[in-house]
């Protein structure tokens, strides 16, 4: 019938496109309601050293838990917030909530480094600087224990606006971090001019190793260049102890990932804590 309709053919209305926007618009206005009425709120991943014997940090991942709509997955409300304001409340919320964690974990004698997201609207729009600010004194929270994750796809497509924000960032102590690296196009001697210390290895070069005899090359490659320019490496999924022993093998420095850890509440994950934290030295 296509053939048919000839030139007509052109889709004038497609329901399912429509029903994804419908679907998004809905969205959007529930996740407004959403961060007034505290459905959102963060879980905590634990890293660990490669060995997989102590914690070494913990990542913010924000989770909204929709009475409408039941768990919604960070990769559809994320983008959404993103398109309007909404991501940098969002990203104030976790902020927030991540330094107040964290200054509780280093009371109960666990110093570990939280590590939050950042959006490529919060480093553009808002007050990051000032939000982060607010958030660390207001937890009690030595900077060091912060740590900020820009992925890597973002720094590259905007380096010239970011740059200044990753400066002041580490002027005032915090850590940075590289997320999701690998999947952009950034080389790894660009990346050493910027104020950035940890790599973060995606996910989708972890999880075809050991077997996939190119993304064990790649590996190899990211990790022994990663080092000889002083990066921390971390490998991000890691699911299988195979997997992890080749980490090891390979050098990586640390690992997070469902074998060791999955995203918990800042309570289970002080429980983590006591069982492989790292007491502060007396
Ligand atoms: P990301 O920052 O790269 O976070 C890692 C994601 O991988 C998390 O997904 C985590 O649950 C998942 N993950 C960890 N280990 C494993 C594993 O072994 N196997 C598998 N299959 N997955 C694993 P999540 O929580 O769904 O978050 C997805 C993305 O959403 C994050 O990727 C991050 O880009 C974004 N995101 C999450 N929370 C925030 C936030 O507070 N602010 C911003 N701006 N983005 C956030
Ligand atoms: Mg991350
Ligand atoms: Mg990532
Ligand atoms: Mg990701």
């Amino acid at each position: 019938e296509a053939k048919s309709l000839g030139r007509q053919k052109v889709v004038l209305f497609d329901p399912s496109i429509d029903e994804r926007h419908q679907q998004r618009l809905r969205y959007e206005a529930g996740l407004r309601q959403a961060i007034d009425n505290g459905e959102l709120y963060a879980l905590f991943q634990p890293r660990f050293d490669i060995t997989g014997r102590r914690v070494v940090g913990a990542e913010a991942l924000v989770r909204w838990q929709s009475e409408e709509h039941g768990p919604v997955p960070p990769s559809t409300f994320i983008p959404i917030a993103e398109n309007s304001r909404l991501i940098v409340d969002i990203g104030r919320l976790v902020l927030g909530e991540a330094c107040h964690q964290a200054a509780r974990w280093a009371e109960a004698g666990y110093p570990v480094p939280v590590s939050v997201n950042l959006s490529p609207r919060q480093l553009h729009e808002g007050e990051l600087i000032r939000d982060i600010q607010d958030a660390i004194h207001q937890a009690g929270l030595p900077p060091r224990l912060l740590e900020l994750e820009i992925t890597e796809t973002h720094l590259m497509d905007n380096v010239d606006q970011v740059l200044p924000v990753l400066h002041q960032i580490r002027a005032m102590g915090m850590g940075l971090a590289i997320d999701d690296f690998g999947t952009g196009y950034s080389s790894l001697t660009y990346l050493k001019r910027l104020p950035i210390e940890i790599l973060k290895i995606d996910r989708s070069f972890i999880m075809d190793v050991p077997g996939d005899v190119d993304d064990e090359v790649l590996l190899g490659a990211i990790i022994s260049m990663a080092h000889s320019l002083n990066f921390r490496v971390v490998a991000e999924g890691v699911e299988t102890e195979a997997q992890r022993d080749f980490l090891e093998n390979l050098g990586c420095d640390e690992m997070q990932g469902f074998l060791l850890g999955r995203p918990q509440s800042a309570g289970k994950l002080l429980g983590t804590l006591r069982r492989c934290g790292e007491t502060a030295s007396p």
